[in-house]
């Protein structure tokens, strides 16, 4: 299984990744998780990498791109991947078609998880995230246990940089949806319901085949 999740910034795609490596066994490779991860570590990619993030605007595409190189030939990617947040424009798109073509490893399919914006903005002011076990919950729809865990917020969820966030998924990322159909692998569900219907709507969608082009 070779796949994208596609879509907004609180769509769930993190959450439906980790459900996908359960049930499917392939990795999940979040650009975003490995871009945090970076940072924390303070390399010297992360310390590059985090004004970008900081203000909610996309790290350059250099960047991006070596990281997924070098994730894509790890071992455990071999038979298959979940990406999580890549690609996040056209150039990346096109660069992940041709280091998939060299490897040839096409993609199967890209998912796109539909989610109208009010509901997005909402999900992502009330994100928090277990500093311990790296659960994440919402203080909205789904709050934690009361003091079993320690919750963070994201910097980038912070209700002035959400903003930006979702500016730049409308002009740099949405172009991918038409790229994606063109190239007839994109699939639609609605992300707009609990978690284990969004998830048994993305099982059915990358198992259906693709349609045959003309
Ligand atoms: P995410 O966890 O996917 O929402 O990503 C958090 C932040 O990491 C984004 O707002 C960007 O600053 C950066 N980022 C993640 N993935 C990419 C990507 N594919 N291209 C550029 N920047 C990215």
């Amino acid at each position: 299984m070779r796949i994208v999740l596609l879509g907004a910034p609180g769509a769930g795609k993190g959450t439906q990744s980790q459900l996908l490596v359960k049930a499917h066994g392939v990795p999940q490779i979040s650009t975003g998780d490995l871009l945090r991860d970076a940072v924390a570590k303070r390399t010297e990619l992360g310390t590059r990498a985090k004004a970008a993030m900081d203000s909610g605007k996309l790290v350059d595409d250099a960047t991006v791109l070596g990281m997924i190189r070098e994730r894509l030939s790890k071992p455990d990617a071999v038979n298959g991947f979940i990406l999580d947040g890549f690609p996040r424009n056209i150039a990346q798109a096109e660069a992940l078609e041709k280091m998939l073509k060299e490897l040839g490893t096409p993609l199967n399919s890209v998912v796109l998880m539909n989610l109208d914006l009010g509901i997005l903005f909402r999900r992502l002011t009330g994100r928090r995230i277990c500093e311990e076990c790296g659960k994440v919950f919402n203080v909205f729809t789904s709050p934690p246990p009361s003091g079993k865990h320690r919750l963070m917020q994201r910097p980038d969820d912070k209700e002035e940089v959400i903003g930006k966030r979702l500016e730049v998924y409308e002009a740099q990322t949405k172009p991918l949806i038409k790229y994606y159909e063109a190239a007839g692998l994109l699939r639609v569900v609605d992300a707009d319901a609990d978690v284990d219907t969004v998830f048994k709507s993305i099982d059915r969608a990358v198992l259906k085949p693709a349609p045959v082009k003309q």
